[in-house]
């Protein structure tokens, strides 16, 4: 068996005509994690402990264990995760079918707006916008809200005041946009969460929770290198881990794409 497409994917890959973006974040035990009202149960962050490192316990062999909350650092949201996502048999990440886990991106760069306002809400008309320049978003693909919060440090990446987080993310009316007129397959973002900080006070509250699982769609966060990708034209590859019934998990992200970083990106000052 031979195919064209899957041949000159192999070629452009080993050429580098095709370039592998990593828009995943390390895990380790400062990985920033969600926090919730203290009247709920927290998320534990990321925890590794060594078994054994060419030692009594492992002569020859190193190998660690490992435990966090599924939704730690780069992760997947799986539409069970939320009460309106709950019932689909096809929600978790188990369930989910396997060819959902590589689509086209969309991706929206809100940089300049996210560093003038932290609390800044995309909006149906910024990607109407966005589309009159870049084409119309395509049902099974991406969104991916590029903020560059990931090159904050972690104190302002969670951005917490006395009034809760103060983090970018969809407005309400952008995710009835995406999920009713756009149906899309997924939203991602550089945050702590899909949701702005600020979501828990809109009604619905938490709509990109709200509206993207109650639509069997998934989510994406604390996603990194969004810079490194063309506003169209990338595909990301996301296969979370397979735990049985899992609301989500960490997960590597990998993004395929052809256009070169701009030199600007390349941090030579
Ligand atoms: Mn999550």
């Amino acid at each position: 068996m031979n195919n064209a497409t899957l041949t000159n994917l192999a070629t452009e890959l080993a050429t580098g005509a095709i370039r592998v973006v990593d828009l995943t974040v390390p895990l380790n035990e400062n990985t920033p994690i969600i926090g919730l009202p203290e009247e709920f149960k927290q998320s534990p962050g990321f925890k590794m402990e060594k078994i054994s490192y060419f030692d009594a316990d492992g002569p020859a062999w190193y190998w660690n264990s490992f435990s966090c909350g599924e939704h730690t650092g780069t992760h997947f949201d799986a539409p069970g995760h939320w009460i309106s996502g709950r019932d689909y048999t096809d929600g978790c990440t188990d369930t989910i079918p396997p060819e959902k886990f590589i689509a086209p991106a969309n991706v929206i760069d809100v940089s300049k707006e996210a560093a003038a306002d932290p609390d800044y809400l995309l909006t149906s008309d910024k990607l109407k916008e966005w589309e009159s320049e870049n084409g119309k978003i395509e049902p099974g693909t991406w969104v991916l809200m590029r903020t560059d919060w990931s090159k904050r440090t972690p104190e302002d990446f969670l951005n917490y005041a006395e009034d809760g987080p103060h983090t970018p993310g969809p407005s309400v009316d952008c995710m009835e946009f995406l999920t009713k007129e756009r149906d899309i397959l997924g939203f991602g973002v550089e945050t702590v969460g899909t949701d702005a900080g600020q979501a828990f006070a809109f009604d619905p509250a938490f709509p990109a929770h709200q509206l993207m699982h109650g639509s069997n769609k998934f989510g994406l966060a604390s996603l990194t290198n969004l810079d490194q990708l063309p506003p169209k034209g990338a595909i990301i590859v996301t296969p979370p881990l397979k735990i049985e019934h899992g609301s989500g998990s960490p997960l590597r992200v990998i993004a395929l794409t052809t256009k070169k970083p701009l030199p600007m990106n390349k941090n030579h000052g």
